[in-house]
């Protein structure tokens, strides 16, 4: 009697002490990774050739909180041609760990077929324009351009392996259309309110003023129908088209989509997103 009760005396002891350790361990691990826990960058196979740069980044985002919206690769070069390459590229802001597909335009070609590229080195930046963070990567040429080639996991995979959010943080890259455009047709015109804010009635108005407003607000320009919209690839989702005209441009997380349904028939208003575009990517023609 006396035996197993010291021996059930003993397992129990061993028992607590199996369990106090094993949240000590975790507790410590816990710690670690909160304290020291560095980001870590991984490069992912793109879903188009060219000169798609696709990556993810894992980083502690309740330590180190941050809207990062840029990626930036130098090469260094000293020994090669050209001795250094600089391309930047920004991306929808993300504020935890994330995987993304970016165009980082010719740029990214010349980087890899610089002369001398097994001696260079490759910084890899993941910045953020507001917060003043940068998280940086640096790693020789071969094997930047190994884990470029060889990366075999799709960032949708590095969403769903690490559980991220893939409505907010990653859309999958097939929704990025080389082109979208909607059709020839231009929709049938209602009834246009004749106000002065309406470009198509602009001229009346202007001349129906005094002469000094008139001189003033120069000589109208007439509005026109467009026949077709649409969007070259190397949109670099600044939102300025939508800020401009929302009812014929969305800007999705990658790119900017044309509307199922555009009004076409606001030429001017058309003309001046394609005009804001930093990159030229807007495109249209005029209707007859
Ligand atoms: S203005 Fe040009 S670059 Fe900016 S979101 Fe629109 S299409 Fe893209």
């Amino acid at each position: 009697m006396t035996t197993s009760l010291i021996a059930m005396g003993v397992a129990a002891f061993m028992v607590i002490n199996l369990v106090v350790g094993l949240a000590a361990l975790s507790l410590l691990f816990g710690t670690f990774e909160t304290l020291f826990g560095k980001p870590k960058l991984s490069l992912l196979r793109s879903s188009q050739s060219g000169n798609i740069f696709a990556f993810g980044l894992k980083w502690n985002s309740a330590k180190e909180p941050a809207s990062l919206d840029t990626v930036r690769l130098r090469l260094f070069n000293p020994f090669g041609t050209p001795t250094q390459v600089e391309v930047s590229k920004p991306f929808g802001p993300r504020s935890s760990s994330f995987g993304a597909e970016v165009d980082m335009g010719p740029g990214f070609i010349e980087l890899l077929g610089a002369k001398g590229f097994d001696h260079a080195t490759i910084q890899i930046e993941i910045c953020s324009s507001k917060d003043g963070v940068v998280f940086q990567f640096d790693m020789k040429g071969p094997k930047f351009k190994k884990l470029v080639f060889d990366a075999n996991q799709t960032v949708a995979e590095f969403v769903s392996q690490n559980g991220l959010d893939v409505q907010k943080e990653s859309r999958p890259p097939i929704d990025i259309p080389s082109r979208s455009f909607i059709a020839d047709t231009v929709p049938g015109r209602g009834p246009q309110l004749k106000i002065s804010t309406n470009p198509t009635f602009a001229g009346e108005f202007s001349s129906s003023a005094g002469a000094g407003v008139a001189a003033a607000a120069g000589p109208a320009v007439a509005n026109f129908a467009v026949a077709k919209v649409w969007i070259e690839p190397g949109c670099i989702v600044c939102n300025a088209c939508e800020d401009i005209y929302k009812d014929v441009f969305e800007v999705k997380a990658d790119t900017c989509l044309i509307r199922p349904n555009a009004p076409l028939d606001d030429g001017l208003r058309i003309q001046e997103a394609a005009e804001a575009c930093p990159v030229e990517v807007i495109k249209f023609t005029k209707a007859g």
